[in-house]
Parts: C-alpha cells; sequence; structure tokens
C-alpha cells in the first residue's frame, strides 16, 4: 500500500505539528457530521507514533495501523501506514463509550466493523476524494484503504434501513450501562419502523448460545430483510451517498 498525493501532503503537514493535532481535527470532523456533543475524556490525550516491529508485538494492535491502548488509553499510530483515516478510526474508538466495557470486547469485531464503518462515513463526508479513491475502492493500493470490511459492510448495510445517528446511545453517550445502552438503541431501530428489531446484544455476559456478531447479523437480516442481505454482500453497503441520516 501507498501514499497518494494528497496523503503525501497530509502526512508532511502533520509531521510538522504535534500528533495530537490530528486527533483534535478528527473530533471536529465527528463533531459535525456525527455527534455534536463528542468529547475526548478527561485523561490528558497522548498520541504516539511507533514503529510497525512494536506494533506487532503488542497483542491489541499486531498488523494493524493504529490502536488504543486499552489501559493506558494512549492512541498509537503505526509509521509508515497511518494516513488520514487512522486518526479518524482511533479517535472513535477514544470517545466511544463501550471502549473499556467488557461486553464490547467479547463483541470486538462488530465494534471494530462499526468504527470502520463511521470512519468511511466521515471521510465521505469530509475528505470525498480520500472516501471515494483510497478507503472505499477494492484494490488496497491506499494506505486509506478500508479494513474489517465484512462488518463494515454489516453497519453500512443497517444505515440504510435506520439512521446513521441510531447509533449515538450504543457508541458515544456515557455514562456507560450495557444494558440501558442496548435497551435504547433497540428501541431507536423499532422507532424507526422496525418493531421486530429485538435487542440480542444486551444479555451477552449470561447468553446461551454466546453472543457474537453473527448474532447481530441474523436479527438484522430477519428483521431487514433479503435487500439487507443482498447489501452486506455488495459494495453497495458502502456507498455513503444513500445512507438515511437525520440531518
Ligand atoms: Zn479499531
Amino acid at each position: 500500500m501507498t501514499l497518494c498525493k494528497f496523503g503525501e501532503e497530509y502526512l508532511k503537514k502533520a509531521r510538522a505539528r504535534p500528533l495530537g493535532t490530528p486527533v483534535l481535527e478528527a473530533l471536529q470532523i465527528i463533531k459535525k457530521h456525527l455527534y455534536p456533543k463528542a468529547q475526548l475524556p478527561q485523561e490528558p490525550l497522548v498520541v504516539r507514533e511507533i514503529s510497525q516491529e512494536e506494533a506487532i508485538s503488542d497483542s491489541h494492535i499486531g498488523p494493524g495501523r493504529g490502536g488504543v491502548c486499552l489501559l493506558s488509553g494512549e492512541i498509537v499510530l503505526v509509521k509508515g501506514l497511518w494516513c488520514l483515516k487512522v486518526p479518524i478510526h482511533e479517535t472513535l474508538h477514544k470517545i466511544s463509550s463501550v471502549r473499556n466495557l467488557e461486553e464490547a470486547l467479547i463483541l470486538r469485531p462488530l465494534f471494530e466493523g462499526l468504527a470502520e464503518c463511521l470512519t468511511g462515513y466521515l471521510l465521505h463526508r469530509s475528505y470525498e476524494h480520500v472516501y471515494s479513491k483510497c478507503w472505499r475502492p477494492d484494490s488496497k493500493e491506499f494506505l486509506c484503504h478500508k479494513s474489517y470490511e465484512a462488518n463494515c459492510r454489516l453497519w453500512g448495510a443497517f444505515f440504510h434501513f435506520v439512521p446513521i445517528e441510531s447509533i449515538i446511545p450504543l457508541y458515544f453517550e456515557f455514562p456507560a450501562d450495557w444494558k440501558r445502552m442496548c435497551e435504547t438503541f433497540a428501541d431507536r431501530v423499532n422507532q424507526n419502523g422496525y418493531k421486530a428489531f429485538r435487542d440480542v446484544l444486551g444479555g451477552i455476559l449470561s447468553s446461551s448460545p454466546p453472543v457474537t456478531d453473527q448474532t447481530f447479523r441474523n436479527e438484522c437480516e430477519d428483521v431487514f430483510g433479503k435487500r439487507f442481505t443482498v447489501y452486506c454482500r455488495t459494495p453497495l453497503a458502502l456507498d455513503f451517498s444513500n445512507v438515511i441520516r437525520l440531518s
């Protein structure tokens, strides 16, 4: 993967400033296009660039392009692998109310897909050319190429049925209370005309069989029907010009 022309300029500017700047910019994009009340936690913001070797030896980051350390909360960007989309994706994790919840850690593939889908949506709203030339194409030519594709499409498909803002109670609102967040989220889906949609995530810690991202996918397929399944299987899911939004 290489840097696009825009990426070269972007990184040159980013390197001339403190590394927290791309994160603060990402926060502004999130506030403007998705969640006006978004804010960073009270703790000091620490953003560090690490080498690919260092990333691989950290089980939470591995071959990824960035991450938020579970214990320290610092944001890391992997040298040579990060460009515009990584600070947006990691800032979403950083400000998310589910970041430290055990339930969300069990559902990590689902929430990684969500963070990546929201990242794509925010690129579409704020850096359309990066979205259409680097993030969305199937070719993995550029560094801002999308990751977690299957669950990213799952959420993209989801937002073609209910407004993207429906995710706010599950992903952003504090205080973090998993059961309440899941209930409110399911309520939002119900209010948008899908009354059969059940809260399949709320009881995750006591559920048998275990709740996974597949449980959520099955519920969506049952409730939204064949069109949802078709969206999930095709690049249509990531066409954000057609997602539903409230504002
Ligand atoms: Zn992530």
